[in-house]
């Protein structure tokens, strides 16, 4: 009597960092601490992603336009000025 079941409460490593603690706490855990957030702003809209694969499909759905407007301009500012003074 008294003597407390160890073990009873379902205990788990975390794969990431290697803390032990409850297995209800380990999904809080992962979403604290281990859960990417998803930081990958869009440059032409406020959208933030989290994989530059989702940003770039985003951008060739959304901003295709602005997009190659954008290199237009960064590969005329790289062309030495067609006119001379
Ligand atoms: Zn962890
Ligand atoms: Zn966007």
């Amino acid at each position: 009597m008294g003597a407390q079941m160890r073990g009873s409460v379902p205990y788990c490593k975390c794969g990431l960092c290697g803390k032990t603690m409850r297995r209800t706490s380990l999904r809080t855990h992962m979403q604290d601490k281990h859960q990417p957030s998803a930081d990958i702003q869009c440059c032409f809209c406020d959208k933030v992603f989290r994989t530059y694969n989702s940003l770039h499909k985003h951008q060739s759905v959304y901003h295709r336009e602005q997009r190659l407007k954008q290199r237009a301009r960064s590969f005329m500012l790289a062309l030495p000025s067609p006119h001379t003074p």
